[in-house]
């Protein structure tokens, strides 16, 4: 079921990380949508990640972004952003606005990411943590709630992505208080920090999951803390900008929440939901 309710989405990505479409082609279908903003936030670059932007890519990301704000003005709005990974030294210091992202976890010296397979996510299990899924997610969360305490961006990335291989609870088991203690101080710390906490619906267009992340629990949790949320789709590809925007917006009523935030050009607004 498509849904327009927010006509605006600030977490996309494209052919300069590990996107489907061009930029100029993002353009066209949020156009085709009626969206009035839509945002870039690239994977910055990471040496430790394949599917970040390369380095020497990034003046070319933001000279194309730049060059689409100019031709597409008076149509829609285009903001430049970048999504950041917590580990990564990247400079953020040039963009419209940043997302602040963990996607790995530093464990013995490593760094492992917890969303690039179910197999690796295991074989992270088995290797660093002698399979208890709670060591694994006390880190996970430990590391989001660093991220939460010393970033500057506008806005926290999926701040429940340890769930995206474990829609079935065949992992761990999200309901289990051993599990909830993190995610939900998690939750508090986001909440309490001011800053856009992100549902994200980029597991469901992949087909991952049925349901965004952060989900009902760490939601409900942030709405009795007073927190702020923005929708977003995570887009890796054209056909799903606007994915699961009316079921989200479904979920955060059922949550408490009355109203979301979105960008309408470079502002925050607030709408009732
Ligand atoms: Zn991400
Ligand atoms: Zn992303």
């Amino acid at each position: 079921m498509r849904n327009y309710y927010s006509k605006s989405n600030v977490h996309s990505h494209t052919t300069f990380s590990d996107g489907r479409n061009s930029a100029e082609e993002m353009v066209r279908a949020a156009l085709a949508l009626g969206f009035h903003t839509l945002g870039f936030s690239e994977h910055g670059p990471a040496d430790y990640d394949d599917s970040a932007m390369p380095t020497e890519r990034e003046p070319e990301y933001r000279a194309e972004i730049l060059r689409l704000r100019e031709a597409y003005a008076g149509r829609i709005n285009l903001l430049l952003g970048l999504e950041h990974d917590w580990l990564s030294p990247t400079d953020v210091s040039e963009y419209d606005y940043y997302i602040e992202s963990v996607h790995y976890v530093p464990v013995g010296g490593e760094k492992w990411s917890v969303d690039w397979t179910r197999e690796k996510l295991e074989a992270a299990l088995a290797e660093h943590y002698g399979d208890d899924p709670y060591a694994l997610c006390r880190d996970y969360f430990r590391t989001v709630c660093e991220s939460v305490e010393g970033t500057g961006a506008a806005i926290l990335g999926h701040i429940e992505l340890v769930m995206k291989f474990n829609e079935k609870r065949d992992l761990f088991d999200d309901t289990d208080p051993r599990y909830l203690k993190y995610a939900l101080e998690c939750a508090e710390l986001a909440a309490k920090s001011g800053r856009l906490i992100e549902i994200n619906t980029g597991a469901i267009a992949k087909g991952y999951r049925t349901t965004p992340y952060p989900g009902a629990a760490m939601l409900k949790r942030i709405r009795e803390c007073g927190g702020r949320i923005i929708i977003t789709s995570d887009c890796h590809n054209s056909d799903f900008l606007d994915c699961a925007f009316a079921e989200v917006a479904a979920l955060a009523r059922a949550c408490g929440f009355k109203t979301a935030w979105e960008y309408r050009g470079a502002a925050q607004a607030e709408y009732p939901l």
